[in-house]
């Protein structure tokens, strides 16, 4: 077998595993009957990387607009529901401002300008990430190329990864969430209620040699890259600007970066 079709195979396999994908039996149980949907494709076009991080230009987000395109797309092919009530509530990206993403930085004497931005906030992906120490089954787990996933199929709804989290990047389904997606895309498996979700930086997309959904929608705000690349995108604009990570002094290593 040649070398690039065995490091696919590796990716997408895991991949899978990550995106929920399962064999044929288990996914016809998790998913409400769409199994057949998620056949496993093997794609030579997969995108791989040492270390997947995502740079945010804020420069470039333009209000609570810009964001809702953001986050739109990621919870609609994730099959994210929506819940009325905030206590119920999923959330795979949102939008924060500035006095609770960056709490430590937050001050009453700063620029008007920052004070009032909206970030759009995820899983921050963590090159030293709490929750996988925390998880007692290996649900969640690191990839080599830095991708914080979830087996939704190991969950047992411990909860232990949400309180090692602080960046509230991860949501527990109190409830079946099947009966609240608007539209249930058959591209991607939904959940049941026990179960713990999270941003998987696209992994399913990857595999298929696709860039993040919010990255495509974001009109150039959102980059995606590998960070051991000297001449990738994200490297570039980390060397040209100033750029701040979320809660760094907790020293998680968050792998998104915000350009302000
Ligand atoms: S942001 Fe939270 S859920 Fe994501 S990797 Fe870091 S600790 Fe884990
Ligand atoms: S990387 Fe993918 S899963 Fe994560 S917030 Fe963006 S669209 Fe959603």
């Amino acid at each position: 077998m040649k070398s690039s079709r065995r490091n696919f195979l590796k990716i997408a396999g895991v991949s899978a595993i990550g995106a929920g994908m399962k064999p044929a039996a288990d996914l016809l149980a998790a998913s409400g009957g769409q199994a057949e949907t998620y056949q496993h494709v093997e794609n030579e076009e997969a995108l791989s990387a040492k270390q997947w991080a995502m740079v945010v230009d804020m420069r470039k987000i333009h209000g609570a607009e810009d964001i809702e395109k953001i986050t739109s797309a990621c919870h609609r092919i994730h099959n994210v529901p929506e819940f009325q009530s905030k206590n119920h509530e999923i959330k795979w990206i949102w939008p924060e401002e500035f006095k609770h993403a960056f709490p430590s930085k937050s001050h009453e004497f700063m620029s008007e300008r920052i004070a009032h931005m909206i970030f759009p906030v995820l899983c921050n992906h963590c090159e030293n990430p709490p929750c996988v120490r925390a998880c007692p089954t290996k649900a969640t787990f690191k990839r080599n190329d830095g991708i914080v996933l979830m087996d939704f199929h190991r969950c047992i709804g411990c909860r232990f990864c949400m309180a090692a989290c602080p960046y509230g990047s991860r949501s527990f389904n109190f409830r079946d969430p099947r009966p609240f997606i608007a539209e249930t895309d058959v591209g991607f498996p939904t959940r049941m209620k026990g179960v713990v979700e999270k941003c998987n930086f696209c992994a399913e997309r990857l595999a298929v040699g696709k860039m993040p959904a919010c990255v495509e929608a974001s009109d150039g705000a959102l980059v995606f890259g590998d960070l051991r690349d000297p001449d990738s995108e994200v490297r570039e604009l980390l060397a040209e600007n100033h750029v701040i990570r979320r809660k760094e002094t907790l020293g998680t290593k968050p792998q998104v970066y915000y350009i302000i």
